[in-house]
């Protein structure tokens, strides 16, 4: 595979300037398609992050907060055009970064992290607050106040849409910030402290460290963070939460999910198997979001995965920079390896591989083929464990009340999926369904407005519009005697 492109050497970002860490150290960045150096990265430890957050909580204090609104909202939108101006770029960084095709990178990764900026710059500017007149007695009124400094810790599936889907309304509310990119994928986070710069985001507002969990955790455990949104796995939450305790930070967690895509035989069959192409393999599987536990009612059983493996089959795995590549290659070594581990425990399992199962030949980095498994048990742990992979497991059911069980017999609740043209059903099933999100004869369709996050082990708390306003902002009520 050609390497036409290069990637950045990523430095941290504190008070307005890159710098190195204090320390010097760095560690290596790879691209996972061709396991060749893109650069290296400043490895952040305790002492940068105390930098990052002095910075911050200086500057939470300063013009940023008091800045009339229509003037920060400008700035916000401004971020998103930068975004969209240097939208060749930050694409081809982050396929560099991931391994996900260059295609996907340019039309949802980059665009869609544009959007966050614009819809939260014309979000923010509508939002009222609450008032109660009691009598001629007094007065009532809540004024929404930034929080002060927050915490951005976040993964590398979809790096920058994610980070600014949390950085865009923690700007928007006021905040300073401080953000914690996965060491996996560094280098658009770098690009976007400079973007929120050049838009005129005062010096200190918008802090970046690089690094591994020591980064993270030392911004959980800061007396001087105000709150952690996190997105990333159920257990690395867990440990947030508990550095986080003595502090009482506020805290949002969009974490890890197994979930379920039902297809029922008033479904539309056609329309089921093109949406699951996506929402089995988009991104490699490795999308929070993504059905990887596929249960086909059984009149419908053999035409589904007849033509759903039929499609698979024809989905080129390949080179992410070429045109056309549907499957790049997964994130990383450590990643790859998770993943065909988890392909050895379904032939333990006495699975059947209907396509794939393997890793996919005569490429250089870490690609894995697209993989349908059938015969499993439930009690597999292919089927109850996410595997944030490019693999799904398809299981028959006869009735509504039998896929409604095992639908809700796991510890996750991010999202779910139903196929079904019976609208009593669709309306039955979802409301018994235990996910933050349910999508019917559809999937990934979102507004921004709308709550988004988890249950159970998926999350705490919900991100999208007045939701993420909540998160990012305190209220404060002030009561007038009459
Ligand atoms: P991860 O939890 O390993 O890492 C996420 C971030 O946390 C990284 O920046 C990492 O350096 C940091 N981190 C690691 N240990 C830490 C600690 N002790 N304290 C503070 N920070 C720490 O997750 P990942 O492997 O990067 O991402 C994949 C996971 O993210 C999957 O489980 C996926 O489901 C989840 N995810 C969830 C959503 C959602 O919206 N619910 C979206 C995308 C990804």
């Amino acid at each position: 595979m050609e390497q036409k492109y290069t990637g950045i050497d990523c430095r941290h970002f504190i008070n307005g300037a890159y710098v190195d860490s204090i320390s010097k150290e760095t560690f290596d960045n790879t691209n996972p398609a061709t396991k060749e150096k893109l650069g290296t990265v400043a490895n952040g430890s305790e002492a940068d992050v105390k930098l990052a957050i002095a910075a911050a909580k200086k500057a939470s204090k300063g013009e940023w907060r008091t800045m009339p609104l229509r003037e920060r909202s400008q700035i916000i939108r401004k971020i998103g055009d930068l975004i969209l101006e240097r939208l060749d770029e930050l694409a081809m960084l982050e396929t560099l970064d991931t391994g996900k095709p260059l295609s996907l990178s340019r039309s949802l990764d980059i665009p869609r992290a544009a959007y966050n900026f614009h819809f939260f710059a014309d979000y923010m500017t509508t939002i009222g607050q609450e008032s109660y007149q009691q009598d001629d007695v007094a007065l009532h009124y809540a004024v929404r106040k930034p929080v002060g400094v927050v915490g951005l810790i976040n993964p590398w599936n979809l790096p920058l849409l994610l980070m600014t889907w949390k950085l865009a309304p923690a700007l928007a509310a006021g905040n300073a910030v401080v953000m914690k990119p996965s060491e996996v994928t560094p280098m658009t986070a770098t690009i976007m402290a400079e973007i929120c710069e050049q838009a005129g985001v005062p010096k200190g507002v918008v802090n970046l460290v690089h690094g591994f969990g020591e980064a993270g955790a030392a911004l959980s455990a800061s007396e001087d963070v105000d709150a952690i949104a996190f997105t990333g796995e159920t257990i690395t939450g867990t440990a947030i939460m508990k550095a986080s305790a003595p502090s009482l930070k506020k805290l949002s967690f969009e974490l890890g999910g197994k979930n379920p895509n039902v297809i029922f035989e008033s479904a539309d069959i056609d329309d089921a198997v093109e949406t699951s192409i996506r929402s089995s393999f988009l991104n490699q599987g490795e999308v929070c979001l993504c059905g990887s536990r596929v249960y086909v009612q059984k009149g419908v059983y053999d035409e589904f995965v007849e033509k759903l493996v039929e499609r698979t089959k024809g989905l080129k795995v390949g080179d992410p920079l070429v045109e056309g590549t549907f499957v790049g290659s997964v994130v990383s070594e450590e990643h790859y390896n998770k993943v065909l581990s988890y392909l050895d425990i379904a032939r333990e399992d006495k699975g059947t591989f209907l396509t794939g199962g393997k890793k996919a030949e005569g490429l250089p980095g870490y690609f894995i083929e697209p993989t349908i498994i059938t015969g499993l048990d439930r009690s597999s742990r292919c089927v109850k464990e996410e595997i944030f992979g490019p693999v799904i497991t398809i299981l028959p059911f006869d009735t509504e009340e039998e896929v409604l069980e095992q639908v809700n017999d796991t510890t996750y609740g991010l999202a779910a999926t139903i196929w079904t043209q019976d609208l009593k059903q669709a309306h039955r099933f979802a409301s018994q369904i235990e996910a933050g999100i349910i999508w019917v004869n559809t999937w990934f369709l979102r507004d921004l407005r709308t709550p988004f996050g988890g249950m159970k082990h998926s999350g705490i708390g919900r991100e999208g519009g007045a939701h993420s306003f909540d998160f990012y902002t305190e209220l404060s009520n002030v009561t007038i005697k009459l």
